[in-house]
């Protein structure tokens, strides 16, 4: 009836506006938070056989009103208000010296992986925002890795491609994270000087249950090796599904079975016990 109609529609305006405030509140208080430069970043180790091979430095908004916001919420946010950019440079930077840090204080030499938005790779200065970060931590090229989504071809692949280019002539090491998500053509991916992918969790969930999905693991690593790329696989949770991917050949292993993502001073600890 026309009355239960007018009732949905208000009903849905009325979410709408909740949606609208909500998003105006995190608004407000993700711009105060850059401003402020109130991140944290965290450390999620990748192994293999019970060694730490390199660390993903994950960032962090715990805000005083608003409690813990996941990136998974705040980071598309972020990069429809353009904040992405100085939120990045931030996380960059900040995982540069990190790094630098434990070479120089605990000795530990392993790259370290940065996600950046596909939003730069839109841009031109990418390429000096990671020489500058190099520059001002001090740390050598090799270890520091970029994380980008497969999303990055979507628009002007062309560009990513001599922008990616441009970061491997620097020494950086670059990284598809989410492989398989399905963004990318494997051709794309072909023409890319990158070094390695990181293959989704939605293909390692179940793993040992699924036999089509072993066999797609198993063509993934492959077509990796072929082309001499190292192959991560993420989110990995179970012994069970641990001990079939390092069989299958899998580089390094990362997932909440060996840590979730821990402040830097558990990371130090941690490489005592992994
Ligand atoms: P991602 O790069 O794919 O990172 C992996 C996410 O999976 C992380 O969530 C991590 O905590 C979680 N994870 C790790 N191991 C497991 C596991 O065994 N099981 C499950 N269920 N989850 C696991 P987190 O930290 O909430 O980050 C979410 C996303 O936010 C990241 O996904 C990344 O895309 C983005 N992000 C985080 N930090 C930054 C940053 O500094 N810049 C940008 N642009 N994006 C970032
Ligand atoms: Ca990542
Ligand atoms: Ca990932
Ligand atoms: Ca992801």
């Amino acid at each position: 009836s026309k009355e239960t109609g007018g009732n949905t529609v208000k009903f849905f305006d009325q979410s709408m506006r909740n949606k609208f405030q909500e998003s105006l509140i995190i608004e407000n208080a993700l711009r105060a938070n850059v401003d402020r430069g109130g991140f944290d970043q965290y450390y999620q180790p990748k192994t293999l056989l019970g060694k730490v091979t390199s660390v993903e430095a994950l960032l962090r908004w715990n805000d005083p009103e608003l409690g813990f916001i996941s990136p998974g919420r705040f980071i598309p946010i972020a990069e429809e208000m353009g904040l992405i950019f100085q939120i990045d440079e931030w996380s960059l930077v900040h995982a540069c010296k990190q790094n630098k840090q434990w070479q120089d204080e605990e000795r530990l030499f392993i790259p370290i992986s940065v996600n950046l938005s596909a939003k730069h790779f839109q841009q031109d200065n990418i390429v000096s925002m990671v020489d500058r970060a190099l520059q001002e931590s001090g740390l050598a090229p090799e270890y520091l890795k970029i994380e980008i989504t497969e999303s990055v071809f979507i628009r002007n692949p062309e560009h990513v491609a001599e922008v990616i280019g441009r970061l491997k002539e620097m020494g950086v090491q670059i990284s598809i994270d989410d492989f398989g998500k399905g963004y990318s053509s494997l051709y794309q991916l072909l023409q890319l000087p990158i070094d390695e992918i990181k293959i989704d969790r939605q293909f390692i969930k179940d793993i040992n249950e699924n036999e089509k999905q072993v066999l797609l693991v198993q063509s993934i690593l492959d077509f990796a090796h072929g082309l001499q790329l190292n192959v991560v696989a993420e989110g990995v949770e179970t012994p069970k599904e641990n001990a079939l991917l390092i069989e299958m050949g899998c580089d390094e292993i990362q997932g909440y079975l060996y840590s979730p993502p821990v402040p830097k001073d558990e990371l130090i600890k941690l490489l005592q016990v992994i």
